[in-house]
């Protein structure tokens, strides 16, 4: 199996990127103006730059670039699915943090009793938690909003 290829943003591609760790892909949103300094984080990281900006200074840049055209999440999330061929599986979603793209634990139901709002807890067994931020994640109303989403663009986890 080969590694999933990384990415990172520019500050306003900061949905995509959600969506892109929602999917499983280690994503990161360069917090500053998009230039010299997102290009040389890239190439320390091995990560492929995702920008709305036409004027990057690529000279000299060795890395990969994509220039995202579409003007709304779901035409960039689906251009960004086509050009690189992400495969979007089962059991690679839900497992990063969308907060801060760390990779999620699972953590033990008794653990999150003060994490969670108490109807959770009484009809959830199953939850992760961020190592980083420490947010807890369970299989809920934003996990079946996020597949509904998938699906309107087509997409069904396999
Ligand atoms: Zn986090």
């Amino acid at each position: 199996m080969t590694e999933n290829k990384k990415y990172l943003t520019d500050a306003s591609l900061a949905k995509l990127a959600k969506w892109l760790r929602l999917i499983g892909y280690d994503t990161i949103v360069f917090p500053r103006e998009a230039g010299r300094n997102l290009l040389n984080l890239a190439c320390a990281e091995k990560r492929i730059v995702l920008t709305k900006r036409r004027d990057m200074p690529e000279r000299q840049f060795s890395g990969e670039l994509y220039f995202v055209a579409g003007l709304d999440i779901e035409s960039q999330f689906k251009e960004v699915i086509d050009k690189f061929s992400l495969t979007i599986e089962k059991q690679k979603i839900f497992r990063i943090c969308l907060k801060c793209n760390a990779g999620l634990s699972s953590i033990a139901k008794e653990d999150v009793y003060d994490l969670v709002p108490p109807y959770v807890f009484a009809n959830c067994s199953e939850y992760n938690q961020c190592p980083r931020c420490r947010n807890v994640y369970w299989p809920g109303t934003h996990q079946r909003n996020a597949l509904r989403f998938l699906e309107k663009l087509g997409i069904n986890p396999q």
